[in-house]
């Protein structure tokens, strides 16, 4: 467990009040990570806002920047500005992007993680930022129903469902193979939705198309080099 986390029961009432100091807004260098869900609605919010977005590559090379996870797993990180590393859609201390702020940040000071034994998620809670904790009171489940929504929690699940067995494709994959399929990797995570539809069923078909595409090139080359 990290530090300052702690796990969470729904029914808990937490000492928290947030005061819009936007300080967890800042030092986010290479901390802020976009998943697919939350890359899709920022997509289309700032599409609806006017700007220049057709697809979600749009965004994420004006907003982000690709990481890689544990040496394998590709990711997309909030870019950050500013000596403070603030999160590039920080502007004038408020969110610019707030009715599709990323997860993380519509959660926080709660967190999800995976469940087990039938349960679909656990809960915690960060404590990071003291200054929050003392006055007000929320309580856990109250604050999940306003800002964990029923279609967050469905991609969040269908998300956690598939992570292992992604993570162990990718793992058996040779250098030269990964290499030659990143973009195609990239593109069913992150890149291969129509903003226009909703966003569930076109994660499942690209989820069930990367799985297809791995199994293949395993059955192809069962040569482990990372
Ligand atoms: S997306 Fe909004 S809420 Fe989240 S870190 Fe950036 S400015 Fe803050």
């Amino acid at each position: 467990m990290k530090e300052n986390m702690e796990y969470v029961s729904t029914n808990a009432r937490i000492p928290f009040r947030c005061e819009r100091c936007a300080r967890c807004c800042r030092n986010l260098e290479n901390a802020l990570m976009l998943d697919p869900f939350d890359i899709y609605n920022l997509s289309k919010h700032l599409r609806e806002q006017g700007q220049e977005i057709i697809g979600t590559e749009d965004m994420l090379a004006q907003y982000a920047h690709p990481n890689l996870l544990e040496g394998i797993y590709p990711i997309f990180q909030a870019n950050t500005e500013g000596e403070d590393h603030a999160c590039v859609f920080l502007k004038d201390d408020r969110c610019s992007v707030y009715e599709a702020r990323p997860q993380v940040c519509r959660m926080y000071p709660f967190g999800v993680s995976p469940g087990e034994r039938g349960r679909d998620f656990y809960y915690c809670l960060f404590r990071e930022q003291q200054h929050h904790f003392g006055a007000g009171s929320v309580k856990v489940k109250d604050w999940l129903d306003a800002n964990f929504p029923r279609e967050a929690r469905d991609f969040l699940k269908a998300h956690y469902e598939v992570l292992p067995e992604l993570g162990k494709a990718l793992q058996a994959l040779g250098e030269e193979q990964y290499k030659g399929l990143v973009f195609k990797i990239l593109y069913y995570l992150y890149f291969g939705y129509d903003l226009s539809k909703p966003f569930l069923p076109q994660y499942r078909a690209n989820m069930a198309e990367l799985m297809k595409l791995l199994k293949e090139e395993a059955k192809e080359e069962p040569a482990c080099t990372h």
